[in-house]
């Protein structure tokens, strides 16, 4: 099985850009944990926001004093069209798999696991198993000590009913389950036993680091884009659920209000996403007629530090997701002040709460319309995009990730239930489930003599609206 190489990343330079109460906790949580060994297992090094996320937070761990491992299952490309095709259904395709695929997957599960046992599956404390494609190891593993959490960072609110049924089956073995959003917490799982945890992006990768312009300019230049003029950009894995054709829809209703608009669409290619190549043909089909589309991958050179020019570029980033686990992308947008237009969609909400930093659409023509809007008024998308800034800096920068994660585990170590996170060190916001600033009271609502605090007036709006509902 293979081990990714991380680099080495310190918790005290976090402390320039994240809020100082989240390293104070860290600190205090990993004393806990000191020593502890904890694998984590997903099914790609590189390609969509689970390697970004354990990129950034293995190395984390490791400064903490944690002992964190970083290890790739193995499969063959049958067995990735198969979790692609169960990726697909749990957010709610009507396809589960076949007998066939079925096979396909609980083989791989039995190498995987037996790949896994040989490397010394007994030195583990803690196994995190990211999504659907490695969750079926753990039922096959033989002996463990370990506690096992079941990750999944995709919207399963609605999942087909037997693709889900099929993975229930294996996610039932697991001590923890972790999901992004309370909402995503599929209906024969009780809500209570489940923890909730939203990703984070990291300020300091070469992906969000501070770039000025000139060079960001001269970035963009290289590749073919002119900085001096409007640009426009969805930067997102080649998936039909991230809409690229709506972006190109709605690119077309706005370009002729804006004289020199150019799209910009960068895609990149993940190990386990066959579907990938279907949806970029589809794509330079739809644009080939126009010279101001431009689609950009990571197999000809688009990397971090060119995503970081397009979102740090643009007069305004395109999320047009149809369903989305969370979007990283948004708060990576949102950190260079860039405001955008999304999907309501999964987690993208939770990061534009309140409509701080973006304006959430429906449909290609709402896009084009809050694009067209937005391209006009600059002071409001300035406004828009300093107040995102303001809330991805509060709640989802890496620091706060890696700290509701330990905190998870030190809770598991002590024989807490599933569900407990909530309820242990600070205030959690009991909508969305996002630790709170210690002492923050911008959002309260009082109910039966319990104060509650909430991150955003949307949040607290939906629990008044929860408690109206449960009493009449
Ligand atoms: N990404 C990238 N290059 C691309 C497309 C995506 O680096 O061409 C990155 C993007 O910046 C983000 C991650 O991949 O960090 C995608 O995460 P997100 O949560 O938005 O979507 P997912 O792919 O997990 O569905």
């Amino acid at each position: 099985m293979q081990t990714v190489d991380v680099g080495e990343l310190a918790v005290s330079a976090y402390r320039t850009v994240a809020p100082d109460w989240i390293i104070d906790a860290l600190g205090t949580v990993a004393e806990r944990l000191r020593g502890a060994r904890v694998l984590h297992l997903s099914a790609t090094p590189y390609g969509g926001g689970v390697s970004e996320l354990l990129r950034s937070a293995i190395p984390l761990y490791r400064d903490l004093g944690v002992h964190a491992t970083w290890k790739i299952i193995s499969g063959e490309p049958a067995f990735f069209a198969a979790t692609k095709k169960l990726h697909n259904a749990l957010q709610g395709a009507p396809s589960p798999l076949t007998p066939a695929e079925r096979a396909v997957y609980e083989e791989t599960a039995r190498r995987n696991a037996a790949e896994l046992t040989e490397d010394g599956l007994r030195d583990w404390d803690f196994v995190f198993v990211h999504d659907p494609q490695p969750a079926a190891i753990r039922s096959v593993v033989d002996r463990t000590r370990a506690k096992w959490v079941w990750r999944c960072h995709i919207d399963t609110s609605e999942p087909q009913p037997e693709a889900w049924d099929y993975v229930a089956k294996f996610v039932d073995g697991y001590d923890a389950t972790v999901f992004t959003l309370a909402a995503f917490v599929p209906r024969s799982l009780p809500a209570e036993r489940a923890d909730i945890i939203p990703p984070a992006i990291d300020p300091l990768s070469p992906k969000n680091l501070s770039l000025d312009d000139r060079t960001a300019h001269a970035v963009l230049n290289w590749i073919g884009i002119d900085p001096d003029r409007p640009l426009i950009t969805q930067v997102s894995r080649f998936d039909p659920w991230k809409d690229p054709l709506g972006v190109i829809e709605a690119y077309r209703l706005v370009r002729d209000e804006v004289p020199g608009l150019q799209l910009a669409l960068v895609g990149s290619m993940a190990l386990d996403d066959p579907e990938a190549w279907e949806v970029y043909r589809a794509i330079t089909d739809a644009s080939r007629a126009d010279p101001e589309v431009h689609v950009f991958t990571n197999l000809t050179g688009v990397g971090n530090v060119e995503v970081n020019a397009f979102q740090r570029t643009s007069k305004a980033m395109v999320q047009k997701s149809i369903r989305e686990g969370f979007g990283l992308v948004v708060s990576e947008a949102l950190w260079k002040n860039t405001p955008v237009v999304a999907g309501r969609a999964g987690g993208i909400p939770l990061q534009v709460a309140d409509g701080s930093g973006g304006v959430l659409v429906d449909s290609p023509e709402e896009c084009a319309r809050e694009l067209s809007a937005l391209l006009a008024d600059h002071a409001r998308a300035a406004a828009l995009g300093a107040s995102g800034h303001q809330r991805v800096r509060r709640h989802f920068l890496i620091p706060r990730l890696v700290l509701d994660e330990l905190t998870l585990l030190d809770g598991l170590a002590h024989g807490d239930p599933p569900g407990s996170l909530m309820t242990r060190h600070g205030t959690r916001d009991p909508v969305c489930g996002l630790s709170l600033v210690p002492g923050d009271a911008s959002f309260t609502a009082d109910r039966d003599g319990v104060r509650h605090r909430f991150c955003s007036a949307g949040c607290r709006d939906d629990f008044l609206a929860t408690a109206r509902k449960g009493r009449s």
